[in-house]
């Protein structure tokens, strides 16, 4: 069985343990290939090696570092048919979503900073007469990048790309369910001609590997997307140290949508929205509000819609493949018993679904749809990350708003109506970093990306991000 390898220090090792796990694969629910199971000793080596090389990274001229990064991009790029083969196998997305969106975007990470950097300017201030006053945006050092399984290599990159442009060095973690990306992209980095010790990726589970990433007295920057726990333990952890930190966390979004919208626009995007990946987006909506007068419109028309999903073999044209683990699997159900518990109704799906043969151990899930519950419920509250989806009617703009913000995430919303005024006073009114007006995951990446309340603390993105990767420093000369 094919084993999977740490990359420290430019080369593939083993784990210095010599211990792996299983990585399962989950259209058919078996093991296909072994993840280091690292420890602090294999994070000491590659953080020794990231430190090592911070000096000659820091210090090579912006132009070599960009150029290395375009070189990573454009061997993404030319890899991309065996890279979205093994991001569909690894985590079970749809082949056609992992090579129309999960490789391209990684590419455009790498792409999108490497020419980034060539932007990021100082400021100066002046003082008239007196004196002026500049400001040196400085690499920090080592960056612990750790990252999630629902978009493995897209949210991998979009950590490592500005941490690297930036002039930083990297240790960074997926995650230990979808690790195999992260391995094809330390061949690409040996390819690239990337230097020695600048990026190191160290595979194995969270409160181990990832533990160990988080408490190192020589990593004094986190850049963390995954779950609230996690994130909330993360910050106790660091904040003694005084470590930056970049959170990205759950959601649970809230669609609003008036009566006024563009119904067919709206309800092509909502399809999507809800259940692309699976549900497993932090950005996809999960409680969709709707105005009363169009409800029951709505709710015959995408019932049907949600119906006619095709789930299954995530190699062929289908809408949904596998949701990503068996424990994932069962959470998501357990949801859906516990909506039924608080009183809901299931319109359509919540079961699993039954492939035969080499997908008979898949860890397949209907797109579900769920009416009658409370904004207040659990099933309403907390992240389900799972094709499991909640509507309710809603009379005024004000019980929208109120039912929209009364989760404690504040990730992403959309909205939905043709009345402009109304759309910028919703908007502002929401309490999420991001909201989308007659659109859904429309992205430019020089804008601000992150969530407010328990979505998370600070921004990625365009220059924030390398705000994040650098500290400001004040140099005031007097004339
Ligand atoms: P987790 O928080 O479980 O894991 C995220 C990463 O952290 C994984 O690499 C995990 O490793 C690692 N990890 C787990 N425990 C620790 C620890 N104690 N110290 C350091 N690292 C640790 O999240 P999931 O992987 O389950 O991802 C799903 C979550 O991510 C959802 O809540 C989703 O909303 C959120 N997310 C947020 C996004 C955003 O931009 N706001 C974008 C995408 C997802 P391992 O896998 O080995 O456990």
């Amino acid at each position: 069985m094919e084993k999977l390898q740490n990359y420290i220090n430019g080369e593939l090792v083993a784990p210095i343990s010599g211990e792996y796990f299983d990585n399962f694969e989950p259209a058919t629910g078996k093991v296909y290939s072994l993840i280091p199971d690292s420890d602090l000793a294999d994070v000491e080596t590659a953080t020794a090696a990231a430190k090592a090389a911070f000096p000659i990274w820091s210090r090579m001229s912006i132009q070599d570092r960009s150029d290395i990064l375009l070189r990573i991009a454009q061997l993404i790029g030319d890899n991309l048919d065996e890279l979205a083969q093994a991001e569909s196998r690894d985590n079970g997305k749809p082949l056609k979503l992992a090579r129309t969106v999960d490789i391209p975007r990684a590419q455009s990470n790498f792409h999108f900073y490497g020419t980034g950097i060539l932007h990021f300017a100082s400021e100066s201030h002046s003082m008239g007469d007196l004196a002026i006053n500049y400001t040196l945006r400085q690499a920090i050092g080592v960056a612990g990048c750790i990252s999630p399984w629902n978009l493995p290599l897209y949210l991998f990159s979009w950590k490592i790309a500005p941490a690297l442009a930036a002039g930083n060095t990297v240790v960074a973690k997926p995650s230990e369910v979808t690790p195999y990306t992260a391995y094809l992209l330390s061949k690409i980095c040996i390819e690239a001609g990337l230097p020695k010790g600048v990026l190191n990726i160290v595979h194995g589970l969270g409160p181990k590997a990832g533990a160990a990433i988080i408490e190192h007295e020589d990593i004094p920057m986190i850049s963390f997307t995954g779950g609230t726990a996690t994130g909330e333990w993360i910050a106790r952890t660091a904040a003694p140290k005084f470590k930056k930190l970049s959170l990205e966390l759950g959601g649970k979004n809230p669609n609003i949508i008036f009566a006024d919208c563009d119904f067919e626009d709206m309800m092509k995007t909502t399809v999507r929205s809800s259940f692309a990946n699976q549900g497993q987006i932090c950005l996809c909506g999960s409680r969709i509000l709707v105005e009363r007068p169009i409800y029951e419109k709505f709710k015959t028309e995408f019932v049907k819609r949600v119906k006619a999903m095709k789930v299954g073999d995530p190699s062929t044209d289908v809408n949904l493949g596998a949701v990503v683990s068996k424990p994932h699997m069962e959470k998501v159900l357990s949801y859906v018993e516990l909506a039924k518990e608080e009183g809901g109704t299931v319109l359509c799906g919540g079961k699993r679904v039954m492939i035969d043969g080499e997908f008979s151990e898949g860890y397949f899930l209907e797109p579900t749809v769920i009416e009658g519950l409370p904004h207040t419920c659990r099933t309403n509250q907390e992240e389900i990350f799972g094709p499991v989806v909640t509507i309710m009617p809603f009379d005024t703009d004000e019980e929208a708003l109120m039912m929209a913000n009364s989760t404690k995430y504040g990730l992403a919303s959309s909205v939905w109506t043709s009345n402009l005024k109304r759309a910028h006073t919703i908007a502002r009114e929401l309490h999420t970093g991001i909201v989308w007006i007659n659109c859904w995951l429309l992205r430019d990446l020089r804008t601000p990306f992150g969530g407010v309340k328990s979505s998370g603390v600070g921004r990625e993105g365009g220059f924030e991000a390398f705000d994040f990767f650098t500290e400001p420093k004040n140099v005031c000369i007097r004339y």
